[in-house]
């Protein structure tokens, strides 16, 4: 048994409490109590104790919509003209870069990612992956990364038209090969049918997506109306706008990711609810394309299950978190909306879907939770309680200040140090793999 404890415990969940010199006891992956150090430590004296020395102790983030694919694309400069529209940021960066990665690429870029994503307090994340010219077994090497650092990861392969027929076909086969090879979860790995937007895929490939999906009994996770391309292609080839196609194609549902869904109307929104099709919220990613504000808190309003995602923007949820409380205030010019609507999508939806996901229960400190718990140094100046949590988290919390790191139970960070690979290695191997990535991209 672990006992985490000294610190101010923050257990989120149905029932919310902060309990001050708060400690939890950890057994076999499970939360097992909660209580104060003094009692938790009295009943149970052969216990290890992590002494979180003040700090608050609190559930482990998730991140519901991200790509690790995109480690490299940091400080690469797109050549010529600064891309103007959504499709030439896709065109003229993130499908020449994904092209360009090998197998090795894959794993580095997937460690890296997680490695940033666990360094800022995330312990769960729902990764998107793309790599083209190295799709089979691509999965398997972030799996391998995700294992290493500790991370509990739903993994995809994102399927795609764009590259022709033969690459769309491997795309489905990854995604049913790596699901098929989880041999059934509850645990740290889970995965979906990842498929790219409704611009890139044809009614055949979807069709043949959604059959596979359904024969594994698995959801779909992708790009829903992030730019406006996506659903001009749709009414111009289609009739329908993106929302529609995708349910009239079976793609949406309660165990489907829709990522953004920036550009949706009422009626999109109405499908997205009968449908009961998870929504990832991605601000700050929307803010930096362009793209538009999604009428996220009108989704909540309505009753769709929207939750937040960073889309390789950031790796840092509090960070999203903040953006996302106040890019909605600015989009309705009204200081007064967002702070609930932010707080359901990060604590609450969040945590329902990686419990669907990864079975068992995920994103509160309560007996027979997973163990999944972040120690981050913060210490509140002012009253910290169960109602107001989500202000200190938002006002006073960010990834840097996370000490500690428990996923299933297991001590995955300690001292910022993540424990389960030699991260000075990986980054020496990152830099020599992302310039030889950097001169294919070029040559491209
Ligand atoms: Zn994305």
């Amino acid at each position: 048994m672990l006992i985490v404890g000294n610190g101010n415990l923050v257990t989120l969940g149905g029932d919310p409490r902060v309990i001050s010199g708060g400690a939890v006891a950890v057994e076999d992956g499970l939360i097992v109590e909660v209580g104060t150090t003094r009692d938790l430590q009295a009943k149970h004296k052969k216990a290890e104790f992590l002494d979180a020395a003040g700090a608050v102790i609190m559930p482990g983030l998730i991140n519901i919509h991200a790509h690790g694919y995109g480690a490299f694309a940091r400080g690469l400069a797109i050549p010529g003209e600064p891309p103007r529209t959504f499709l030439q940021i896709l065109r003229g960066l993130w499908w020449k870069l994904d092209r360009a990665l090998t197998l090795e690429d894959v794993y580095v870029c997937a460690a890296l990612g997680f490695i940033d994503g666990l360094r800022n307090g995330t312990t769960s994340v729902f990764d998107h992956h793309a790599s083209p010219k190295a799709i089979a077994g691509s999965l398997d090497e972030e799996a391998r990364a995700a294992g290493e650092v500790g991370v509990r990861a739903c993994l995809c392969y994102e399927v795609s038209d764009r590259d022709g027929p033969e690459p769309a076909a491997a795309g489905i086969e990854e995604n049913v090969r790596f699901i098929r090879s989880l041999g059934g979860w509850p645990g740290r790995l889970a995965g979906c049918m990842g498929l790219h937007a409704s611009l890139t895929l044809s009614d055949a490939t979807l069709g043949r997506a959604v059959q596979e999906a359904g024969k594994l009994g698995v959801g779909c996770h992708l790009h829903v109306a992030e730019g406006p391309e996506d659903g001009a292609d749709s009414v111009a080839r289609y009739g329908k706008s993106v929302v529609k196609r995708l349910a009239d194609l079976g793609v949406l549902g309660p165990r489907s990711i829709a990522a953004h869904c920036v550009h949706v109307d009422q009626e999109d929104i109405d499908l997205l609810v009968r449908t009961r099709t998870i929504v990832a919220h991605n601000a700050q990613s929307n803010m930096s394309n362009a793209v538009g504000v999604a009428p996220a808190l009108a989704m909540v309003g309505k009753g769709v299950r929207v939750g937040l995602g960073t889309d390789g923007f950031t790796t840092d949820l509090f960070e999203a978190a903040a953006s996302t409380n106040i890019v909605h205030k600015l989009a309705a010019r009204d200081p007064s909306v967002g702070w609930e609507e932010g707080q359901r999508m990060v604590l609450d939806t969040n945590a329902e879907v990686a419990s669907e996901f990864f079975g068992g229960r995920l994103g509160a400190l309560a007996p027979g939770y997973g163990a999944d718990l972040i120690i981050v140094d913060y210490d509140p100046h002012t009253a910290m309680n169960e109602d107001n949590f989500w202000g200190h988290m938002l006002f006073g919390m960010r990834g840097g200040q996370v000490r500690h790191a428990i996923v299933d139970g297991q001590v995955v960070m300690h001292g910022r140090q993540v424990l389960g690979l030699d991260e000075a290695r990986l980054r020496a191997r990152a830099r020599t793999l992302s310039k030889k990535v950097w001169e294919r991209f070029a040559a491209m």
